[in-house]
């Protein structure tokens, strides 16, 4: 267990850059897992929301000095009231607002690849690896890889490169990364725009979660060399990409509140103590019900360990679709 069911399909996507992976990343990712890294609470509750980058995802051993990812309990409350609220704001100007199983939403995607220079060091991946992030978003999001079905599903709109050292590499919550996301971020609130790069701290991704009000900051950041046939061993086929979008989509971390209180609001992950790298098969940190779900987009899993959203997660995301993206 915990080989995702179409592993050799989704692997075949990346062939042509196995080998410079295999060559090129062995010192790049840390091997221990370093959990204490990052336990620290975040810094920086009061943040105000848009500043907020508190869904990154990261590798163990990762450099980062806490987890930018994790909310604090109060920061969880808020934003599940806040959800409450933006439903029952919508109702009152609308009906047919509430969230239905049925319901199917096309989000339109538009990908800029932030590049130091022209060379693939520098951030210059090709379109083949941008198209094979697209069909991993769809496979995960329609549960072709063994989870529940969503709503969602994914057009590529654009891609838009974007040659600036200075916003290379993408530094979380810099100057920086606001001036590359004021520049060139595109649409409305149903727009997902990805920025790839080199990122800092190690870190694989980040993403903001849904506003009521769209501020240019909205968006998801992931590691270029994390799409499906990238060089970032055990990272790189293409589910930073999906972990960052649920994010994106309002799903916490299955660690989210470790093993007591509402999780991450979702009643059918099982609680989770701390977040499990690599692949823990059996791990179980908590006395709930349930093994750990190691193999959940939303824990910090290798790739090949994670396949699966739930149907709670996926109620979760259509819901926040309507309370805060939807039309
Ligand atoms: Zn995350």
């Amino acid at each position: 267990m915990g080989l995702r069911p179409n592993l050799l399909t989704r692997r075949a996507a990346g062939v042509a850059s196995t080998t410079l992976a295999l060559l090129l990343s062995t010192a790049a990712v840390g091997v221990v897992p370093a959990a204490s890294a990052f336990s620290a609470a975040p810094g920086g509750a009061c943040v105000e929301p848009t500043d907020s980058h508190t869904n990154a995802r990261v590798k163990p051993g990762a450099a980062a000095k806490h987890e930018p990812n994790e909310l604090t309990a109060k920061q969880v409350r808020e934003r599940d009231a806040d959800l409450a609220a933006a439903l029952r704001e919508r109702a009152t100007f609308r009906t047919g607002a509430g969230a239905t199983a049925l319901a199917t939403v096309t989000i339109p995607v538009v990908v800029h690849v932030i590049q130091r220079d022209s060379t693939r060091a520098g951030g210059n991946i090709p379109d083949s690896l941008i198209t094979a992030q697209i069909n991993v978003l769809n496979q995960a999001y329609a549960g072709a890889t063994g989870g529940a079905a969503t709503a969602f599903d994914f057009r590529l709109d654009k891609i838009n490169r974007v040659t600036n050292p200075s916003w290379y590499p993408i530094v979380d919550g810099s100057s920086a990364e606001r001036s590359m996301k004021s520049s060139l971020r595109v649409g409305g609130k149903n727009t997902l725009n990805i920025y790839l790069g080199e990122l800092s701290d190690d870190l694989l991704g980040w993403a903001t979660f849904p506003q009521r009000k769209l501020n240019s900051m909205d968006g998801v950041v992931v590691l270029s060399e994390s799409l499906p046939g990238g060089t970032a061993t055990n990272y790189n086929q293409g589910d930073t990409g999906t972990h960052e979008v649920g994010h994106w989509l309002n799903l916490y971390h299955t660690f989210q509140g470790g093993c007591s209180g509402s999780g991450d609001s979702v009643s059918d992950t099982p609680a989770e103590a701390s977040p499990a790298y690599e692949c823990p098969t059996g791990r179980n940190t908590c006395s709930t019900a349930g093994l750990d779900p190691i193999t959940n987009f939303m824990d910090y899993s290798y790739d090949s360990c994670m396949y699966q959203f739930t149907p709670g997660q996926a109620s979760r995301m259509l819901t926040a679709w309507n309370a805060y993206r939807a039309a």
